[in-house]
């Protein structure tokens, strides 16, 4: 059993937990990342890959254009470029109400400056002739775009560790007890570490951590489906979703199209499988949308482990009710884009006190009086 002096802990090796790890190794303060499994083994390594901006819910647009600042520095950050492309991201509309939705999103969003490009039906022919008929209209996001996953959230935790970071991985955190001004933290390993500092980044598994402290949240578990065609002649030239939902897809440079869409299903607690129906479901729209992928073979399917809140926002921030304790779960399938920026902003609290963008909407106080759980869906 060993007892190491640091300034803060970090249960949980995802992209969020691995970015804040790297902020602080980076600010010169030691740190210790503790994962179960291996740093981005998880939702942060299976997910689709995409990293955009559009669609997203106006209060995090603040967070995930400093996410597109950090992104455009990977190879500085963390010496690989993670197969990041901006592509652009292709919003399609298969209603003229959903294109309606499309544009009034473009006109809340218009503060934040994503150039958006509203495209109606003889514009989306003419610039993106490959997306089918049942489009009637898009919305194009020029630098949003995608990476691989399961080269990107591994590296965080592996340029962290370069900064001095002490990443432990297998190690599974079974115990939280307050401690002096701050925390020990036990481990099914046989390690105990402590420090003043303690970032719940547990992903799908925070809830318990947040219950023990006092702050119950009704957090669920959901299982995006995935799958991957065999390498085609590249003809999807951006990251593309749907207005409503149901299918997202992308072509990666080797030429293999990634799809999502649906929810599968659990296997065991962190375990989860695609499943028949969303795959047929997703294999369906994709044939309406994207006419090239008519007879491509799907080569594999999965799917992941992802925590959601009712109101499918992330908690973001410092516990209500225990001083030194600062959360960060809940990111309902999008916080691939936003977990750098997340893990920065948790990075802040310690080393700035605040960060410099307002987690007010991202509060776990938003659930003091209200526990009910909702089903997850795409
Ligand atoms: C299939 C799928 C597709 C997705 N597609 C996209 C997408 O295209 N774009 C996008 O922006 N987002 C996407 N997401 C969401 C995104 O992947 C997640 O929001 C993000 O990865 C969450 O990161 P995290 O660090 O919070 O969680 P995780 O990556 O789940 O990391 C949490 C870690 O905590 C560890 N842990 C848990 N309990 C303990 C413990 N007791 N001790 C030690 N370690 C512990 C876990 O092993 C895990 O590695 C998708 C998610 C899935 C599942």
């Amino acid at each position: 059993m060993s007892t190491q002096p640091l300034d803060a802990i970090v249960i949980g090796g995802g992209i969020v937990g691995a970015s804040a790890a790297l902020w602080l190794a980076r600010a010169g303060k030691q740190v210790a990342l503790l994962e179960r499994d291996f740093c981005g083994s998880r939702s942060s390594g299976v997910n689709y890959g995409g990293v955009r901006r559009q669609g997203r819910s106006l209060v995090q647009l603040p967070l995930s254009c400093r996410a597109h600042q950090i992104w455009g520095q990977l190879p500085e950050l963390l010496g690989i470029d993670g197969e990041y492309v901006r592509s652009g991201h292709l919003k399609l509309a298969r209603s003229e109400s959903d294109f309606a939705a499309l544009q009034r999103w473009a006109t809340l969003s218009e503060p934040f400056d994503l150039g958006l490009q509203l495209l109606d039906r003889q514009q989306l022919r003419a610039r993106f002739p490959w997306v089918g008929d049942i489009a009637v209209g898009a919305s194009y996001c020029p630098e949003d775009g995608h990476a691989n996953p399961r080269l990107m959230s591994p590296a965080f935790a592996q340029a962290a560790r370069r900064h001095g970071a002490h990443v432990h991985e297998q190690c599974t955190v079974t115990a939280v007890e307050p401690s002096g001004a701050g925390f020990t933290v036990h481990t099914a390993q046989g390690q105990r570490f402590s420090a003043p500092w303690l970032l719940n980044c547990a992903g799908a598994w925070a809830a318990a951590l947040a219950s023990q402290v006092g702050e119950p949240v009704p957090l669920v578990a959901g299982h995006p489906a995935m799958l991957v065609t065999e390498p085609l002649p590249m003809f999807m030239t951006a990251s593309t979703g749907v207005e409503g939902g149901g299918i997202y897809a992308r072509q990666v440079a080797r030429g293999n199209c990634v799809m999502g869409g649906g929810q599968g299903f659990a296997l065991g607690e962190s375990t989860a499988r695609a499943g028949q129906l969303a795959v047929l479901d997703i294999l369906r729209n994709a044939c309406e949308l994207y006419p090239a992928l008519a007879g491509a073979q799907a080569i594999r399917t999965w799917s992941g482990t992802e925590g959601y809140l009712p109101d499918r926002e992330p908690v973001l921030g410092p516990s209500s009710t225990t001083p030194g304790l600062l959360h960060g779960f809940g990111f309902a399938g999008a916080g691939f884009q936003i977990g750098p920026a997340a893990g920065e902003a948790l990075a802040e609290c310690i080393l700035l006190g605040e960060p410099r963008h307002s987690l007010q909407a991202f509060s776990i106080e938003r659930f003091q009086h209200s526990t009910r759980s909702n089903a997850p869906c795409a």
